[in-house]
């Protein structure tokens, strides 16, 4: 697939006509999906957790000037070097010379999107540094040279079987079935990274801007290891990543938990204030923060915002069905899902992302699944009109726009076409659904029927049955 969110369409497609990956989707997200829903039905105060959530996470946004300001503050009092980076190009100039000026040879990474954002890799390469990914999903994706396919988990598009020809090509396993047995051979292949590594680089999941901690959570603990086992540890995280309060913390790790795999917390929290001490058991003897704007201060100052709320769960990844269909890898970049077909166009801009807002069907599944309330459909129908005022759509696409609207302003046309579409109907499938159709609606009946056309307009149907409740 194209790394490229240009060719989203292209990509879907691809990834349509998929079977294994089709087989590795509906098992994955069918399971990821079903685990949030019980997360959150037996969690009872759930409506009043996101409510508050939502509420600080804008609060935060709205001064988040001053608590950045005082994340450096904090941060730096307790002995941490913290860098401020505009663009990438910035930041990954920053963690080249860090990582020179700090002689490491060898880093361990945990998963980070915003690492991620700014192809830190290359950053490495430049500083002639070896660099082994630590996440399970990321070890294995890259082994299979694929880019992340999850916010959460990178190899969420691969089987047990794919993963295990991965191992086998690549690392000379012999063909293992079961996922215990995969993870022992990444796991075996790692450990031995993560004492001979000089550097650790990880993200952030918060920033407690009053003591100037770094939050990291994880599930495998390989991000918690590589915090604490190098002698120098780098954060990479958005600027958006603060919380005022170490007592803001707990509704959020409750509600990330749940929201992203069903847990009601994750396996490890790890708080990093400062490096290590005189006196600690643990961690690293240096440690630096890289903000990264990238965009972010842009998105603050204008309507979309609350895009910034986001806290990475990954919810609307599993409640969307057009990602259920395709998976992560088709939009191009570090961002998949209904967040990725927000944050991709104001990130890397609407030019290079004007497919994405389109990959929905507004369904409004992934709004209702966000536990910081990130209005997504709104965005995303927000930036599909971006699109059309940026001179970005195809003409055709807005003349049927066009067509569609003024039919539906006018009430007597749109009775007419219904009536002449229900007669259709009742002719050709004598009023049962339609498995097939010609081009252009192939499409549509490849994958469902297409449902039989009432005979009576909606307003007439609508009036019988508001009369019949009445
Ligand atoms: S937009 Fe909401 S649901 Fe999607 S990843 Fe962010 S916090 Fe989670």
């Amino acid at each position: 697939m194209e790394p490229d969110s240009r060719a989203f369409e292209r990509n879907a497609l691809k990834a349509l006509s998929d079977k294994e990956l089709q087989d590795a989707l509906e098992n994955a997200v069918g399971r990821i999906e079903a685990r949030r829903a019980a997360a959150v039905a037996s969690f009872d105060g759930f409506e009043a957790a996101r409510e508050r959530a939502s509420g600080l996470r804008r609060e935060t946004l709205s001064r988040l000037g001053d608590h950045l300001a005082r994340f450096i503050e904090e941060a730096e009092k307790r002995g941490a070097v913290v860098h401020v980076a505009r663009d990438a190009a910035q930041a990954r100039g920053i963690v080249a010379r860090v990582a020179r000026e700090e002689g490491v040879a060898l880093a361990v990474r945990s998963k980070s999107t915003a690492a991620e954002e700014i192809s830190l890799d290359d950053a490495l390469r430049e500083a002639g540094v070896e660099e082994v990914e630590t996440d399970l999903g990321g070890y294995v994706a890259r082994l299979a040279g694929e880019p992340p396919s999850h916010i959460l988990s990178s190899a969420f598009h691969m089987t047990r079987e794919a993963v295990s020809r991965v191992f086998e090509g690549k690392l000379g396993e012999p063909p293992a079935a079961d996922a215990a047995t995969l993870s022992a051979i990444a796991r075996k292949r790692l450990e031995e990274s993560f004492s001979r590594a000089g550097m650790g680089v990880s993200g952030a999941n918060f920033l407690v801007a009053e003591t100037g901690s770094v939050v990291l959570l994880s599930n495998d603990g390989n991000a918690r290891a590589g915090a604490l086992l190098p002698r120098v540890h780098l954060v990479v995280a958005g600027i958006e990543k603060v919380v005022p309060r170490m007592a803001d913390l707990p509704v959020f790790l409750r509600l990330l938990s749940r929201s992203a795999s069903g847990q009601p917390l994750p396996s490890y929290v790890s708080i990093l204030t400062g490096p290590r001490r005189d006196g600690d058991a643990e961690g690293p003897q240096r440690l630096h923060v890289l903000l990264i704007d990238c965009g972010r201060s842009a998105i603050l100052e204008g309507k979309y915002r609350d895009a910034l709320k986001c806290i990475r769960c990954g919810a609307c990844l599993s409640a969307c069905p057009v990602y259920g269909c395709v998976g992560g890898r088709p939009y191009g970049w570090v961002y998949p899902g209904p967040i990725g077909a927000v944050l991709t166009p104001l990130l890397a801009g609407l030019s290079e992302a004007a497919a994405l807002p389109d990959a929905s069907t507004l369904c409004g599944a992934c709004s209702d699944a966000c536990p910081v309330k990130v209005p997504l459909s709104a965005f995303l129908l927000e930036l599909r009109s971006d699109t059309r005022f940026q001179g970005l759509k195809a003409p055709a696409e807005i003349a049927w726009a066009k067509g569609y609207a003024s039919v539906m302003k006018r009430a007597g046309v749109l009775e007419a076409l219904e009536r002449i579409l229900g007669e259709l109907s009742r002719l050709v499938s004598k009023g049962h659904p339609l498995s097939g159709m010609p081009y252009p609606f192939a499409g549509w009946t490849e994958r469902r029927d297409f449902p039989s056309v009432a005979r009576r307009p909606f307003r007439k149907l609508w009036k019988i049955r508001r009369g019949a409740r009445e």
